[in-house]
């Protein structure tokens, strides 16, 4: 069988690959998070497949690259539109193989999915234009030029929305893609590609290979004929593909992991401190931004703790395609078991468990219950390394000072929130954080043209926006002599 059938859709299990399926003589087992059941059997790709897809991008690039921006994005609002058309069937496909929210997938994600195609395709008609500016009378005129074939790693925790916020950019560039998705939720990938054809993408300009790692996604990081590398994971991974990366001098783009707070200071609301707290828990924790150092100033620690303790007890957690459900199940039994082992080992380094810990064993095998763990020894792995599970810690903290070398604490720097009820501390603290974002009172907050990467070890670079063409294309400037025709 090569197709699985979800949501009265048949998705293809093979790769696509300039325009076509193609199997691999070997797959790999997908599995629903939800109930632990075999969806199906997926190509499992190694550097064979991984060549071709690069050959077949090559070979699609001069024709996409001359199209005007115009002509491409005409062809992106297509496929945009197409993916409009079927929010449904891309959540339901979505939920089943990565276990998150289904009324997320249907009333943000997916939209958001759609506006990412939209979005630089317009951005690319009607924001690229440098003014061009004189020097000793000359003209300088900056342009974006398309680079090549771009490889694109993605993670499972949100596979189409990470995936799709470069494709967006990559194609509307100029560039042709190859997309390698997530091992543990590959199927809407393969979805996307079917739509993306069936709305007039080009044969080649977008192709996708499936498979682990090791065997399908080092290959693409290795390929001469790779012009950008965009990964989005994990701090080893992207060392790994930095050395290959570095071999061919091919630029990346890295969005890795965090160890963001949330740093409520004590002149905070503490309903909305509450609130974004609770927030952490969003996607059972498998969020890269999610704040889940809770830095709590000593004058509000115990009612914020006892507020906390209150929500986090009613929070829902069950069958993600359930209305009411507010947190699902965590992606694999691997996965699980290494969320267990932080907990464990903080457990064992002296920390308090103030409730969860364990999976929720009425719920089945994957449902790892929402958890704080307090009293963490300063410095201990708890504190420091990402658990990327439902999995919160608290500290408190007596000046600003103290609270920003804590928040500060940690090797990552991807993202920050901060509440309180000053602007002028809000301002002052913010300004010496380390983050790429950083929400005030808020948080989740993303527009597409706003920068948008980790600092320290959370990434190099940054996209959205500009941002994302500056990865992307070849920026040129072309300058012209005064007088140059005489
Ligand atoms: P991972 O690094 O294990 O895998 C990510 C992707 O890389 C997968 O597709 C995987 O197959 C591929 N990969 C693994 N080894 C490879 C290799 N040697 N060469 C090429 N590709 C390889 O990460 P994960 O566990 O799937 O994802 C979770 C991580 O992603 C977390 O650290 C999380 O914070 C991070 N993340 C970051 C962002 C962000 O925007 N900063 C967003 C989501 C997730």
């Amino acid at each position: 069988m090569s197709t699985i059938s979800i949501a009265g859709v048949d998705v293809d299990t093979r790769h696509w690959i300039g325009g076509q399926r193609v199997a691999s003589s070997t797959t790999f087992e997908d599995v629903s998070p939800i109930d632990g059941t075999l969806l199906g059997n997926i190509s499992r790709g190694g550097r064979a497949e991984a060549d071709v897809a690069v050959a077949a991008a090559k070979a699609a690039f001069p024709a996409w690259a001359r199209l005007t921006p115009a002509e491409r994005a005409a062809i992106l609002h297509k496929v945009a539109d197409n993916l409009e058309a079927h929010i449904e069937e891309l959540s339901q496909i979505e939920t089943l193989d990565n276990g998150s929210l289904l009324r997320s997938h249907r009333r943000g994600v997916m939209p958001r999915v759609v506006m990412n195609i939209r979005f630089f395709a317009d951005y690319a008609v009607e924001q690229l234009k440098h003014p061009v500016f004189q020097t000793r009378g000359h003209d300088n005129v900056v342009s974006w030029d398309p680079s090549g074939v771009a490889v694109i790693i993605t993670p499972w925790n949100a596979p189409l929305m990470l995936a799709t916020w470069r494709i967006g950019p990559a194609l509307a560039s100029g560039d042709t893609v190859v997309l390698k998705p997530p091992e543990w939720s590959p199927l809407t990938a393969s979805y996307f590609a079917e739509l993306a054809h069936e709305a007039g993408l080009p044969a080649g300009v977008f192709n996708v290979v499936q498979g682990f790692g090791v065997e399908a996604g080092a290959p693409l990081t290795e390929n001469p004929d790779v012009a950008r590398i965009c990964f989005t994971g994990s701090v080893p991974t992207a060392k790994v593909i930095a050395r290959a990366a570095a071999e061919n001098l091919v630029p990346c783009s890295f969005e890795l992991g965090g160890k963001s707070p949330t740093v409520i200071l004590d002149d905070a609301d503490l309903d909305l401190a509450v609130d974004l707290a609770i927030e952490q828990y969003d996607n059972a924790g498998q969020v890269c931004l999610a704040g889940t150092r809770l830095l709590v100033q000593d004058g509000i620690a115990d009612a914020f703790a006892e507020r906390f303790a209150v929500r986090a007890a009613q929070i829902r957690q069950g069958d993600p395609r359930d209305e009411e459900t507010q947190i699902g199940p965590n992606i694999h039994l691997k996965h699980i078991e290494r969320v267990q082992g932080f907990v464990d080992r903080a457990r064992s380094d002296g920390a308090t468990i103030a409730y969860g810990g364990e999976v929720n064993t009425e719920l089945g095998t994957h449902y790892f219950k929402p958890t704080l763990v307090r009293d963490a020894r300063p410095g201990s792995e708890i504190l420091t390394q990402e658990v990327f599970g439902p999995v919160l810690t608290m500290q408190t903290f007596s000046s600003d000072e103290d609270g920003l070398e804590l928040a500060n604490g940690t090797e990552f720097g991807l993202a920050a929130c901060v509440v309180t009820g000053s602007r002028e501390r809000a301002e002052a603290f913010t300004q010496r954080l380390v983050a790429g974002t950083i929400w005030v009172n808020c948080f989740f907050v993303r527009d597409l043209s706003a920068p948008f990467g980790g600092s320290k070890k959370s990434g190099i670079g940054r996209e959205g926006g500009v941002w994302s063409f500056d990865f992307y294309a070849d920026v040129k400037n072309t300058v012209f002599a005064p007088n140059g025709w005489k």
